[in-house]
């Protein structure tokens, strides 16, 4: 079957300055990453902030030329295809609804958007696509004429996605789609987007720092490390069976999480990755409990077997 999504040896390297004066430093913010995700599942992607899972959505959703690889999209290339066609194919659902939801705009107008943008569409086609992706997502047709500083933060989300849906497309970039609401709400949200897939048949691609979000809704999980993805199974396999010592100490985190903090506290020490100072051999050594010999020189290989993908020399 021809994935949803894959993605082929996929970088992106920034060129940044700290400072006038500075030599330009390069960050591999997406450092050779590899995967393929079948029709109708849904990958979960997680990692610390700065690993560059967000870099990652962003030449996914074709927003982000990248420096090498490939991105196909139900089997075509990304770079192959014009706006209106990916913007058919291929959606995404932001953090923070209310910074991507235009305030001066009504609900209906801001769902309406996508379609608006194809060209072509007669009003009546519109008012209807709109409605029923309104309903979709739970929102009435009362609620589809307020302005978005009118709803709540959960509601909002609620257009985002409806916006998401109105193309009736096959995918859906998730980046922390629940980040930036309540707990109690958070459930809702994740529960409507399970709701959808199965609905519609979609195929997500689900990026947030939050692992207990991640186990809720993914099929699989990736786990990020400064732009490598050093692990990959089964999601359930990979919450009870971690192999790789960065996603076991990303596990034993979550009993202790740091309050207010939305970053994980790894319990590694203080070492904060740096994308622009990638440690030579395995990136983890600094932080790793496991480190042994060859970790500090040699850079591991991806092991791959039908549990998955782990990337570490006590592998194989
Ligand atoms: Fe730890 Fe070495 Fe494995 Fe890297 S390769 S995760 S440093 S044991
Ligand atoms: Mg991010």
């Amino acid at each position: 079957m021809t994935p949803a999504i894959e993605v082929r040896d996929l970088r992106r390297i920034f060129n940044v300055r700290q400072g006038l004066f500075a030599p330009p430093r390069q960050v591999r913010a997406v450092d050779g990453v590899s995967f393929a995700v079948p029709p109708g599942s849904v990958l979960g992607v997680v990692g610390e902030s700065g690993c560059g899972k967000s870099t990652l959505a962003r030449m996914i959703l074709g927003l982000l030329p990248p420096t090498s690889g490939e991105v196909l999209v139900d089997g075509q290339r990304l770079s192959s295809m014009d706006r209106k066609a990916r913007a058919r194919l291929i959606q995404p659902v932001f953090q923070d609804p209310f910074s991507s939801l235009n305030p001066r705009r009504r609900v209906q107008d801001i769902v309406a958007m996508p379609l608006v943008a194809q060209g072509n569409i007669d009003r009546a086609t519109v008012a209807r696509r709109v409605a029923e992706a309104l309903e979709r997502v739970g929102l009435s047709a009362e609620q589809g004429g307020r302005f978005p500083s009118q709803l709540s933060g959960g509601q909002r989300q609620r257009v985002a996605i409806a916006r998401a849906l109105v193309l009736r497309p096959r995918i859906v970039i998730c980046d922390e789609p629940t980040s930036a609401l309540d707990v109690s709400v958070q459930a809702q949200i994740l529960n409507l987007l399970d709701e959808l897939r199965r609905d519609l048949g979609l195929t997500y691609l689900f990026i947030s720092h939050n692992l207990a979000v991640v186990e809720h809704v993914a099929s699989e999980v990736a786990v990020m490390y400064l732009g490598r993805i050093v692990e990959r199974q089964e999601s359930e396999a990979l919450f009870h069976n971690p192999r790789h010592p960065y996603t076991q100490a990303l596990l034993a985190s979550v009993l202790t999480p740091e309050p207010g903090l939305g970053v994980p506290d790894v319990g590694l020490g203080d070492i904060m990755p740096d994308p622009a100072n990638v440690p030579p051999g395995c990136r983890f050594h600094p932080r790793c409990p496991r480190v042994f010999a060859p970790c500090a020189t040699q850079e591991p290989r991806p092991t791959t077997s039908a549990a998955g993908l782990v990337e570490c020399h006590l592998e194989g």
